[in-house]
């Protein structure tokens, strides 16, 4: 999952990609399984991302239909770290867990992070599926 996640954003470059993570949490533990892109509407997406409104909806009764559950959201930093930037902390309501797929630097690495009531953010250990 992780390599076709980084590939997708890859294809996305200069933009930022932007979507959902599909999984499960059981006994405390994120498990991630799949994923899906949603359009950025950003109306600087080199430097942002906001879900485009009627893609999000889609997916999300998608997500219903096919009893999916949304575990988090996803999206890259063509440039920068994976790490929340100042945006990140502006724009997050601190629902689910937040992916962030850095892409500058020979290694792309992704990060999962979650937000403690006061604003903070903390690494979430996460497994996924291979791929
Ligand atoms: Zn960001």
């Amino acid at each position: 999952m992780q390599t076709n996640l980084i590939r997708q954003c890859r294809d996305r470059l200069p933009y930022e990609c932007c979507g959902v993570v599909f999984g499960a949490v059981r006994d405390g533990r994120l498990r991630a399984d799949g994923f899906a892109v949603v359009r950025n509407a950003a109306s600087n997406p080199e430097v942002s991302f906001r879900f485009d409104p009627a893609e999000w909806v889609r997916i999300h009764y998608e997500a219903q239909k096919n009893q999916r559950t949304i575990v988090g959201f996803f999206h890259s930093h063509p440039n920068g770290s994976p790490t929340p930037s100042r945006l990140d902390a502006e724009g997050w309501d601190g629902a689910g867990a937040y992916w962030i797929v850095g892409l500058s630097g020979a290694r792309p690495e992704i990060r999962v992070f979650g937000r403690t009531p006061e604003k903070e953010w903390y690494p979430i250990p996460v497994k996924t599926v291979p791929g």
